[in-house]
C-alpha cells in the first residue's frame, strides 16, 4: 500500500465531499477485486482470443452497471444516480487503473447522456425514452460517431468550423431526417446482428448496442450554424459497416470500423440539437471538450496503474543485497512519476470542478474553458507517455513482457492522447484559448472554394427540383426550406 496513492491523498476534498470520497474507494476497491485479475482476459490472453475478451469485457461492465457506474451521470428524475462530474471522472481514472477500455466503455454511457442533458439543451423527451434501457436490470452499449476521411482532426479544429463535414443530413418531411456520408474509426461499432448475436449468447450480463450518436451537417458550407448530432438506431436501415481495424491498442475492448449512410431515415426528434448553432456548441463543449477532459482522468489511471507496477517491481529486484527502488538512480525516476502523476490528477480535477461553475468560469464551449479542458488532457497524456516509457525501462524485459501489463497500458495510453484531435490539436486549441483564435494559412481561398461547391450543389438541386415539380413548387419548398432552418422541436414532438 503506498498512503501518497490512497483516495484520501489522491482526492483532496476542497474537490469533493467525504462521501464522494467513499466512492471513489468502492471504484477503487472494485478495480482491485474485478479488474486486476482479469485484464490479460480483456485482450483475450496473449493469443487473443474473441470469445474470451468479449465475456471478460461484458461480464465487467455488468458489474460497473450493477454498481451503478454507468448512470452516475444520468439526472435523478430519470432514475439514475446524478452524481457530480467529480465522480464521473473518479470513475474513469480507478476504472482506467484496471482497464482503459472497460472505462471508456462506461465513459461512453456518461458522454451520450451529457449531450441530452447540459446547458444547451435538455431533451427531456429524449431522457424519458431511454432511461429505461439505460437504468435497466442489464447494461446497453452506445457509440458516438465524428471522425470521417477528410481527417478527424479537422473536425475537432474549431477554425474549421464544421465545414469539413461529409455526413449531410436533409429535412425529408417534417418529421424525418435521411443521413448520407461515411464516418471512420467509431466504436464500439458493427452490423446489427454482431450484436444481437453476443445479445443472444450472454442474455443475462449484454442487453445490445442502443445506437450511434452522430455528428453531422445540414450543409458543409455554412460551417457552425448547420451543424449538429443526430441518434441513430443501431439497426437503422441504410447503414453498412466495415470490418474492425486492426491496431496497436483497445484490441478487443473497442472495436472501430467504418459506417456508410446511405439515405438512412430517422425520426426528426433524434436531431439531439433543437436551435440553429446549438450543435455547434454541443460538439464543441461536451463531445471534443468534456470528452478531452474525462480522457485526462483515463490517462492518469493508466499513470497510476504502472506506477504502482513499477514500485512494487523494484521493491523485490535486487543490486547487491539491496531493493533497486532504494539506489538512488531508480528512487528519483519513481519519484519524478509520482510528481507528474499528482500533478496531473490535481489539474483535471481543478478543471473539472471549474467546469461545473460555468456561471463562474464560463460555458463549456468557450474557448478559454476548451483550452483548460485541451491542457488537462495533453499535460496527462505527456505523464502516460513518460511512466509507461519508464516503467518498462525500471523494470527491464519484465516491462516489456505481457505478463507484467505494462506493455498493454503502454498500448493503450496512445489512443487516448490521439483521439479527439490529438496531441497537436491540444496544444493549437490551448494557445487560441490563451491569446485568441487564428487561422490558417489558405483559409481565405479554401472558404471560398467550400463556397462555391456549395453554391454548385445548390444550382444543381434547384434544377432537378425545377424539373421535377415545375418552378413555382420549386420556390415554394424552397421558402419552406428557409422557414425549416428554424426548426422549432417542441413542434416537431408534439405532433
Ligand atoms: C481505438 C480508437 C478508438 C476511436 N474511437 C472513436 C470513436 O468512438 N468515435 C470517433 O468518431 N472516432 C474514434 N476514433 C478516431 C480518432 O478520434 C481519430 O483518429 C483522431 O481524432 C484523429 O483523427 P485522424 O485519425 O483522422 O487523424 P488526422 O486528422 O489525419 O490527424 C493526424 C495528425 O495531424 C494533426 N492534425 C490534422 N489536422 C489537424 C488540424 N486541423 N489541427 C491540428 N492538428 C491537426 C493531428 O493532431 C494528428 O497529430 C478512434 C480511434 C481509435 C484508434
Amino acid at each position: 500500500m503506498y498512503l501518497l496513492l490512497e483516495p484520501e491523498h489522491k482526492y483532496p476534498r476542497c474537490f469533493c465531499s467525504e462521501e464522494e470520497l467513499l466512492m471513489a474507494k468502492s471504484i477503487r476497491e472494485f478495480t482491485e477485486k474485478e479488474v486486476f485479475p482479469r485484464r490479460q482476459d480483456l485482450e483475450g490472453g496473449w493469443h487473443r482470443d474473441e470469445d474470451l475478451a468479449h465475456k471478460t469485457l461484458y461480464e465487467l461492465y455488468y458489474k460497473c452497471h450493477k454498481l451503478g457506474l454507468t448512470i452516475a451521470n444520468l439526472p435523478t428524475e430519470y432514475g439514475g444516480l446524478g452524481l457530480s462530474p467529480i465522480v464521473r471522472q473518479m470513475i474513469n481514472e480507478e476504472l482506467s487503473r484496471g482497464d482503459p477500455g472497460l472505462s471508456t466503455l462506461v465513459g461512453k454511457i456518461h458522454w451520450i447522456v451529457s449531450f441530452m442533458y447540459n446547458r444547451v439543451n435538455v431533451r427531456k423527451d429524449l431522457l424519458e425514452e431511454f432511461a429505461p434501457k439505460l437504468t435497466g436490470k442489464i447494461p446497453y452499449i452506445a457509440c458516438v460517431c465524428i471522425t470521417e476521411p477528410e481527417g478527424g482532426a479537422n473536425i475537432e479544429d474549431p477554425s474549421l468550423e464544421f465545414r469539413t463535414l461529409n455526413v449531410v443530413i436533409a429535412k425529408k418531411r417534417s418529421d424525418t431526417y435521411v443521413l448520407n456520408g461515411h464516418k471512420i474509426w467509431p466504436g464500439p461499432a458493427a452490423k446489427p446482428e454482431y450484436w444481437d448475436r453476443w445479445r443472444e449468447k450472454w442474455p443475462d450480463i449484454f442487453a445490445g448496442h442502443l445506437g450511434y450518436w452522430v455528428v453531422v451537417t445540414e450543409d458543409p458550407s455554412r460551417g457552425e450554424e448547420a451543424a449538429g448530432m443526430v441518434y441513430v438506431p443501431y439497426n437503422a436501415k441504410g447503414m453498412s459497416f466495415g470490418e474492425p481495424y486492426m491496431k496497436c491498442g483497445f484490441c478487443m475492448t473497442d472495436e472501430n470500423v467504418d459506417i456508410w449512410y446511405e439515405n438512412v431515415e430517422v425520426p426528426a426528434k433524434y436531431r439531439i440539437d433543437t436551435k440553429p448553432g446549438d450543435g455547434a456548441k454541443i460538439i464543441h463543449g461536451y463531445v471534443i471538450g468534456l470528452g478531452r477532459l474525462a480522457g485526462a482522468a483515463r490517462l492518469t489511471g493508466i499513470a497510476t496503474a504502472v506506477l504502482e507496477i513499477a514500485l512494487d517491481w523494484t521493491k523485490d529486484r535486487m543490486i547487491a543485497g539491496k531493493p533497486v527502488r532504494e539506489r538512488s538512480l531508480f528512487a528519483s525516476i519513481l519519484a519524478q512519476m509520482y510528481r507528474m502523476v499528482d500533478l496531473a490528477r490535481q489539474y483535471y480535477l481543478s478543471v473539472t470542478w471549474q467546469a461545473s461553475r460555468p456561471d463562474v468560469y464560463g460555458e463549456p464551449w468557450s474557448p478559454h474553458m476548451i483550452a483548460k479542458f485541451s491542457s488537462a488532457r495533453s499535460f496527462a497524456g505527456e505523464v502516460a507517455m513518460f511512466c509507461t516509457n519508464k516503467a518498462m525501462e525500471l523494470m527491464g524485459s519484465y516491462g516489456y513482457s505481457f505478463e507484467m501489463n505494462v506493455e498493454k497500458y503502454y498500448r493503450d495510453y496512445k489512443i487516448i492522447q490521439m483521439w479527439l484531435g490529438g496531441a497537436q490539436r491540444d496544444l493549437m486549441d490551448i494557445a487560441q484559448g490563451l491569446y485568441g483564435s487564428f487561422k490558417w494559412g489558405g483559409y481565405d481561398e479554401w472558404l471560398t472554394r467550400i463556397h462555391e461547391k456549395g453554391k454548385t450543389l445548390e444550382k444543381k438541386i434547384d434544377k432537378t427540383m425545377s424539373e421535377a415539380v415545375g418552378e413555382s413548387e420549386t420556390k415554394q419548398i424552397k421558402k419552406d426550406l428557409e422557414k425549416d432552418k428554424e426548426y422549432d422541436l417542441d413542434n416537431l414532438t408534439k405532433k
